[in-house]
């Protein structure tokens, strides 16, 4: 008897076409998801020369002259302008000089002095309660450390992350405000939205002898150019490297 060889079903010509297709687009997701396009290591290194480029000198806008007025400064900023705040604090520095003189000052005159940076009953509470416990418990002194810091009232990652990098010189993390925040989604560095979440992200991939710098470059694009609403792309030196669907251009 003839041996019979059993053909192949045969392929319609639509899912013939459609596999390779198929195949090439799962190929190419995966490898996105796996390389992680916004995070590659040689487009992280383009976007931070372009920012030391654009913003060589980048640093903190609240003034101060100590570890101390930064906190105080910093606390302060919490929903409200720096350039309000630095109209705010030369007064308030000068009639409370240390954190002594704000520890046991009365709560009415503190929010007097701060009513226009808003939020102002909750402010005090912070300025007096971390006041307070800088002068009870760290010996009159801006403690050191993320740990210490966090135990100050009124006290969460993105101050204390700017005491430590402004005032100390400390990377202890990333400043997650705003404008890091926006600017973190724009260029594609994390899919995160939680700050907490975002410092970790760009912790990851951003190294750490640029953290301190990094997040002031990036507050100061946010401001000048990649502003939350019509950002400046025209304008922008990071636009080829910037895929966001917020583009302007
Ligand atoms: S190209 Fe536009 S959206 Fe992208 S970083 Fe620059 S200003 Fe922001």
């Amino acid at each position: 008897m003839a041996k019979t060889t059993k053909k192949p079903p045969k392929k319609s010509p639509r899912a013939a076409k459609s596999r390779p297709a198929i195949s090439r687009l799962a190929k190419g997701i995966s490898r996105s998801v796996h390389a992680g396009r916004g995070t590659d290591p040689a487009r992280v290194k383009a976007i931070l020369e372009k920012l030391n480029e654009a913003y060589p000198a980048a640093t903190c806008a609240l003034k101060h002259h100590n570890a101390f007025q930064l906190l105080i400064a910093t606390i302060l900023s919490a929903q409200c302008t720096d350039e309000r705040v630095n109209m705010v604090t030369p007064g308030l520095f000068e009639k409370y000089p240390n954190p002594q003189a704000f520890a046991y000052a009365n709560p009415a005159d503190i929010q007097n002095e701060i009513r226009s940076t808003g939020f102002y009953r909750n402010k005090t509470k912070s300025i007096i309660g971390a006041s307070k416990k800088i002068v009870e418990e760290f010996h009159g002194e801006v403690p050191r450390t993320m740990e210490e810091l966090l135990t100050l009232p009124g006290v969460a990652r993105k101050t204390a992350n700017v005491v430590l990098g402004c005032a100390f010189g400390i990377a202890s993390g990333v400043v997650v405000d705003t404008h890091v925040l926006r600017l973190s989604g724009r260029l594609d560095l994390t899919k995160n939205t939680d700050p907490k979440k975002v410092e970790l992200d760009l912790m990851k991939i951003i190294p750490q002898d640029r953290w301190i710098l990094f997040s002031h470059q990036l507050i100061w694009h946010g401001r000048r150019v990649c502003k939350a609403r019509n950002p400046r792309c025209i304008e922008c030196n990071l636009e080829k490297l910037c895929y966001s669907k917020d583009k302007t251009v």
